[in-house]
């Protein structure tokens, strides 16, 4: 729970940033144990509800009560979304877990304050062997946090992760967020019930999931497109890495001009998947964002054979569910066709949201049939 700094009518004595502070309602009743940070809009994170007097043991047991969660969904894998910050009741702090690689984006001052407690906790728990911060600058910079990153802990080098079926190498030099986007995995296991003998489109592919995972349940063909050349090795590393042999092409390109250019060609596929980056980076620009997830829902829709698939998916955390539905309908209706709703679903079981605190949700991912 955050507390915003409008909402604080007084402070007493003199604590700095990153401090635990106790909270207090006008009745002076105890609400509970925060995270002080003057600097930013939002001044208190609650992290518990009772006062916090050993921070080590608090967040021993946070941490393993996030993973007794992991291993219940997913007991057989070493790789996952240890935290997910305000959802496991760790305001701020994200850690993905890379079999003993522990990746960390830090955006809160008391996490920050207190990431020697936080290694210890990794080192002696969970056998930590490489520490190291990947940060996005923008949430740094909101808490005024310096934006270097730092490894904490070991080395950088690359892992070889096992998502429950499939084997990717993880650079994480190179790769967006953390390193892997756990929070698709979980819908690209379910994907694999649409796509035997099909022409797969994965597009926005990055390290090439949803395509990998196409192959394995046997698509006929399987495309991947991104426009960074980078990640189009990977997605081909990857692919190579599971030892497919079914047609792919590895086209790195601007999706936007690639499903134009299928368009002019005539070209279709029987499941076309999309997964872009956020359009909508804060409420401001919603509108602009919405037009852009249209249009790319639209072009999608087009080169989507008559009964295939499109698979599309928005991770902008202000767009709403119904918004994000109504976006796909509008764009059905401009391409002539009408649509089913197969399926809809939101991040995977390492990402859990908390009712009480709508921030913690953003992914959408609908699956719906293109009919005439
Ligand atoms: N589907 C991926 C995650 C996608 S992340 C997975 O399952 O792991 C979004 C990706 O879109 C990034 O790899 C980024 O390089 C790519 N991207 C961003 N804008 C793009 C554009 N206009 N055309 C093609 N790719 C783009």
């Amino acid at each position: 729970m955050w507390i915003f700094s409008n909402e604080i009518e007084k402070i007493s004595g003199q604590p700095s940033n990153g401090d635990i502070v106790n909270i207090y309602n006008w009745k002076e009743n105890f609400l509970g144990a925060a995270f002080f940070n003057k600097n930013s809009l939002i001044s208190g994170r609650i992290i518990s509800k009772n006062p916090v007097t050993d921070l080590k043991e608090f967040f021993t047991e946070r941490f393993l009560q996030a993973q007794r969660l992991r291993n219940e969904f997913y007991p057989h894998r070493n790789s996952f979304r240890l935290i997910f910050s305000e959802g496991d009741l760790l305001p701020g702090l994200v850690i993905d877990k890379y079999n003993n690689t522990f990746v960390l984006q830090v955006y809160s001052y008391g996490m920050n304050a207190n990431l020697n407690i936080i290694c210890e906790i990794l080192k002696e728990k969970f056998s930590a062997e490489n520490i190291f911060t990947k940060n996005e600058p923008y949430f740094r910079t909101l808490e005024g946090l310096p934006v270097e990153d730092e490894v904490l802990y070991g080395k950088i080098s690359e892992e070889v992760i096992d998502d429950g079926s499939l084997k990717f190498r993880i650079n994480f030099q190179s790769a967006h967020k953390t390193g892997f986007y756990f929070d698709q995995t979980d819908n690209r296991f379910f994907i694999e019930r649409l796509v035997k003998d099909k022409s797969v489109l994965d597009a926005f592919c990055n390290s090439g999931g949803f395509g990998l995972h196409s192959a394995k349940a046997g698509a006929a063909s399987v495309t991947f497109v991104d426009s960074s050349a980078e990640e189009i090795n990977n997605a081909r590393y990857n692919y190579s890495l599971n030892n497919f042999n079914q047609p792919a092409e590895f086209i790195d390109a601007d999706v936007f001009d690639y499903l134009e250019k299928c368009i002019t060609e005539n070209k279709k596929f029987d499941v076309v998947i999309i997964d872009p980056p956020a359009f909508a980076k804060s409420k401001k620009n919603l509108p602009q964002a919405k037009k852009g997830y249209e249009k790319l829902n639209r072009l999608a829709l087009q080169v989507t054979a008559e009964n295939g698939f499109l698979v599309t998916s928005s991770c902008s955390h202000h767009l709403s569910k119904e918004e994000f539905i109504q976006i796909i309908n509008n764009a059905a209706q401009k391409t002539g066709s009408a649509v089913q709703l197969n399926h809809f679903n939101t991040a995977s079981f390492d990402h859990p949201e908390l009712p009480a605190m709508k921030e913690t949700s953003y992914l959408k991912f609908a699956v719906v049939r293109k009919l005439q």
